[in-house]
């Protein structure tokens, strides 16, 4: 455990962590107490007590997933593709060290296995001992955690997973290059002929620059590509978009095939996630 880290200050006896969002934007959150903080090999990593989120991952300064609202964002990345495919049997998580994408998954008992690909063992070690609000203290035998870079995986894997869902940070630092369009073809080619993939694609407020280069990008690989939202009160512009990309099978009618507990997911949800409104349907499918 390290001293106080950069992106705490303490003002009037209060405890603030400071996200820089942009050059003229920073949003602040009161919080408790730091929990642990620790540089990793490839990260400042920390869990912080927030007044209004609860226990919360911090990684490099930037809010991760919370207590109070890491199930929104953990319960799209997850049920949208794996209610897509028909039969997903071989479940390829890349990052996702909260634990919270991994959990949703084993909702699904026709998964034989998930293979959750993380950079980073100090985020699992953590969130599973200090969120587990998010992480659930997952212990199901078929969750199997391997501590590598997730762009070195998938080029090993080929033909072998039904659904890959890559659940990373910020395009920056060990995350940059699962954002790459060589990253997207070795995914495609781990994919079984039916298989589909989904990523988290940024704010569509702040960061439609990356959101347009993914939709792009996946779009010139996979015959079916979709883009869908969520809101995230934690996420930059609260607004968040995630770019799915099939081989295969087409998201219809997910509604119909709900039968899971959850605390976003429902009927509803699965049958307007993918309307988007006009100024993403502009910039992503008029300009
Ligand atoms: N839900 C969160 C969000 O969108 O902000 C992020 C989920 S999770 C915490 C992201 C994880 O991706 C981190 O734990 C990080 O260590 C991991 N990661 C970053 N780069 C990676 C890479 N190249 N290979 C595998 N995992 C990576």
């Amino acid at each position: 455990m390290s001293s106080m880290p950069k992106w705490i200050k303490e003002v009037n006896g209060e405890l603030w962590l400071t996200e820089d969002e942009k050059e003229n934007l920073k949003l602040s959150y009161r919080a408790k107490k730091v929990i642990h903080s620790e540089q990793s090999p490839y990260q400042h990593v920390m869990i912080l007590d927030t007044y209004d989120f609860g226990p919360t991952l911090v990684l490099d300064g930037v809010v991760q997933t919370t207590s109070m609202d890491g199930f929104i964002y953990n319960e799209m990345i997850t049920h949208i593709p794996l209610l897509t495919h028909p039969d997903p049997k071989n479940v390829l998580i890349i990052g996702g060290g909260d634990c919270g994408a991994a959990r949703e998954v084993t909702k699904y008992p026709n998964v034989e296995r998930i293979d959750m690909v993380e950079i980073d063992q100090l985020v699992v070690k953590l969130c599973k001992k200090h969120l587990q609000a998010v992480s659930g203290n997952l212990s199901d035998p078929r969750v199997n955690f391997i501590f590598n870079d997730g762009t070195q995986f998938v080029k090993n894997h080929e033909n072998t997973y039904d659904v890959i869902i890559v659940d990373s940070s910020d395009p920056i630092g060990p995350a940059e290059q699962l954002f790459s369009l060589a990253f997207y073809q070795d995914i495609y080619r781990a994919l079984k002929p039916d298989g589909l993939m989904v990523c988290q694609s940024q704010s569509p407020i702040f960061h439609m620059p990356v959101l347009k280069q993914t939709y792009e990008r996946i779009r010139s690989l996979f015959p079916i590509t979709k883009v869908y939202t969520a809101v995230v009160p934690t996420y930059p512009g609260g607004l968040w978009s995630f770019t799915l990309g099939s081989k295969k099978h087409e998201p219809i009618e997910l509604d119909k095939k709900w039968d899971k507990e959850a605390k976003y997911v429902n009927e509803g949800i699965l049958a307007s996630c993918f309307n988007l409104p006009q100024f993403m349907v502009k910039e992503l499918f008029q300009d």
